[in-house]
């Protein structure tokens, strides 16, 4: 086997289904009541419930998408506002992490860069801690096997 390829790591996306849902749900209805409204409006009015519809379309599109990939290359944030790719070869450690208080409190795995830079992956922020350690135990298996086979990141 030649070690200078990066190990393979079958893709998977790990997500919450109830979360797609939601957002899909949500964006649908405020694109419902944007489209439905701004043929009777006018002027401004006419703008602001276009400008509704095609925010609602965002929300189901990064809704639908809403999670974290794992592949061969590395890990792929999918937040609501924008997808972040880190390489394995950037991750130095994947660790728990906690946002938000009382109530609204959940785990979520973070991961340190190379460059000491934490990225909390907010799109799978669960209350399950059961959830939350299975996420944590995929990213971090991951993670080990690229380090296992990687020589840039033995180096
Ligand atoms: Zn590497």
């Amino acid at each position: 086997m030649d070690t200078a390829l990066p190990a393979p790591i079958p893709a998977r996306t790990l997500y919450q289904p109830w979360q797609r849902v939601a957002f899909l749900v949500l964006g649908g209805w405020i694109t419902l009541i944007g489209v439905l409204t701004w043929p009777n409006r006018e002027g401004m009015d006419r703008v602001l419930y276009t400008f509704a519809a095609l925010y609602g379309l965002w929300w189901m599109i990064r809704g639908a998408m809403l999670g974290v990939r794992i592949d061969t290359r590395g890990i792929a944030h999918r937040s609501l506002g924008l997808t972040r790719r880190v390489d394995w070869c950037s991750v130095q450690a994947i660790g728990p992490s906690e946002q938000g208080a009382g109530p609204a409190r959940s785990m979520l795995p973070e991961i340190t860069t190379n460059s000491g830079t934490q990225l909390p992956l907010q799109a799978i922020a669960t209350r399950s801690v059961t959830d939350a350690q299975a996420h944590l135990d995929a990213l971090t298996a991951a993670h080990a096997t690229h380090r296992a086979a990687c020589q840039t990141c033995a180096a």
